[in-house]
């Protein structure tokens, strides 16, 4: 009998890469094994995100070019996941796009895999498992984990993984659609969490990245202990595992207990995502971020402090509802004096239901909203490629995850990208290496020698 198929499509933020692998396990699991192109798939996944609405539009499209094609090959099955459908049952979805067979919220593999494991997949069997999906969907808000086991990976076994530890938000940032669509905020187990990283790296995988919305709320939900601190320090026990790193962080969650275990603890990365939206206290009280300009520069200074050599990153909004030319070089200066390392640049994008579209009128015009945000894109260039240039003659460690155009690539602990020449094969080593070029994006690096990793005899 010929081997079943499937192909899984994935936009959006690393929760999204998670969830995907978490689907192509279980699929693996069930004998599907994935192909790269739709056509050739029995089941096709599409993996969305919301966030924004060109990201949106991006779903549309591609839900749009599968129509076709479920038109001529009615037994394929399309299974549409993410938060473009959400944890609430959506009717006006099933009823837009109707050649979608089984819709799933975000994280949750079980609609499909309850699907694909009935033996018949006739019309009623599917409008039941529709259904029960609903049920599901009523259930989820009080589940505390996610229903399916995380299964160990297949296939080719990264060097570095993604590993949900919070899923949903119960935040209520006023422009961000996410906590609508991923549910209120659930942290994953301690054990559960370790098993799987043990589970993880008895495969061969290296390095870690725990994700979460707002992944320094680690253990809130049940009162904080253990926390994220707590966390960092029982994976840091696993033989085996060389790097650990956690995104995304909020500036009000960021204890002092996590910088502790960043610091005191080898395998963590100095590498920390901490997203400030908007350099105006004005317009940051009503993004309803909880703090002002001075208290993220504090916490900046608190950072360097603790952890001297951390990699510091943010996220900025521009053209926030009301945000002023004045307000808008507050952010300007922000990056100016911080030089962080990488600013993840965003133009505000009106999202159905969030408080900031349904109060807040979207004033600032598109061109505007362009030429702030290219403003700070070369800002942010400029910083990147001076505090780059400085690596130039140092000597870094890589862990070293594949190969890209003939060189090999890899990560150094603050996160930036190195690539290496080298006749060897070095994946999954983890190399010292002598920068000799560097780019804002990038560098370029020496292969010098193999180094042991922390805490390896
Ligand atoms: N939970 C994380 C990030 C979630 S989304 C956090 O707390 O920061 C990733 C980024 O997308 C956000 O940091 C924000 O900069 C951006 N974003 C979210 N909603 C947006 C919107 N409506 N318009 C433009 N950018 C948005």
């Amino acid at each position: 009998m010929r081997t079943k198929t499937y192909h899984i499509w994935t936009i959006g933020c690393q929760m999204n890469v998670a969830d995907s692998n978490h689907v192509a396990a279980h699929l693996d699991r069930l004998g599907y094994e994935p192909v790269d192109r739709p056509e050739d798939a029995d089941v096709i996944v599409l993996n969305t995100c919301v966030v924004r609405q060109s990201a949106e539009n991006k779903v549309i499209g591609k839900l749009g070019s599968l129509k076709p094609l479920k038109k001529k090959q009615p037994d394929k099955v399309i299974a549409l996941m993410g938060c473009f459908v959400g944890i609430k049952p959506n009717p006006a979805l099933q009823e837009r796009f109707p050649w979608v067979d089984v819709f799933m919220p975000p994280s949750e593999p079980a609609p499909l895999v309850n699907l694909l494991t009935q033996d018949t997949l006739n019309a009623d069997a599917r409008a039941a498992d529709q259904q029960a999906t609903q049920a599901r969907w009523d259930l989820q808000d009080t589940l505390t984990t996610q229903s399916l086991r995380h299964l160990s990976l297949r296939g080719e076994i990264p060097v570095a993984a993604y590993v949900p530890v919070v899923y949903g938000c119960s935040f209520a940032c006023t422009y961000c659609i996410i906590p609508y669509r991923r549910g209120k905020e659930r942290s994953r187990p301690l054990e559960e969490i370790v098993a799987e990283v043990k589970d993880l790296v008895a495969q061969g995988v290296r390095e870690v990245t725990l994700l979460g919305q707002i992944v320094d709320r680690y253990g809130y939900d049940w009162g904080g202990q253990p926390d994220l601190a707590d966390l960092l320090r029982a994976i840091h026990d696993i033989d085996g595992l060389w790097r650990i790193r956690f995104l995304t962080s909020h500036p009000n969650f960021l204890s002092d207990r996590v910088l502790d275990a960043i610091a005191d603890l080898p395998k963590v990365m100095p590498h920390i995502e901490v997203p400030i939206q908007a350099g105006d206290d004005e317009v940051l009280a009503r993004m309803r971020r909880g703090y002002t300009v001075a208290d993220y520069y504090q916490l900046v200074e608190k950072i360097r402090q603790r952890v001297p050599d951390a990699a510091i990153h943010t996220d900025i909004i521009v053209g926030f509802p009301g945000e002023t030319e004045e307000q808008f070089l507050g952010t300007y200066r922000v990056l100016e004096e911080l030089r962080l390392d990488k600013a993840h640049l965003a133009r505000y994008s009106p999202r159905p239901g969030t408080v900031s579209a349904r109060f807040m009128e979207d004033d600032v015009p598109e061109e505007e909203k362009r030429r702030r945000h290219r403003l700070l894109e070369e800002l942010q260039e400029r910083i990147q490629r001076e505090k780059n240039q400085a690596l130039v003659g140092e000597r870094v460690t890589v862990l070293v995850e594949g190969q890209r155009k003939g060189k090999w690539e890899g990560r150094t602990p603050q996160n930036k990208i190195v690539f290496i020449e080298h006749p060897e094969n070095l994946r999954s080593r983890l190399v010292e290496v002598e920068i000799v070029w560097a780019g804002p994006y990038s560098l370029q690096g020496r292969y010098v020698r193999d180094v042991r990793p922390a805490h390896e005899g």
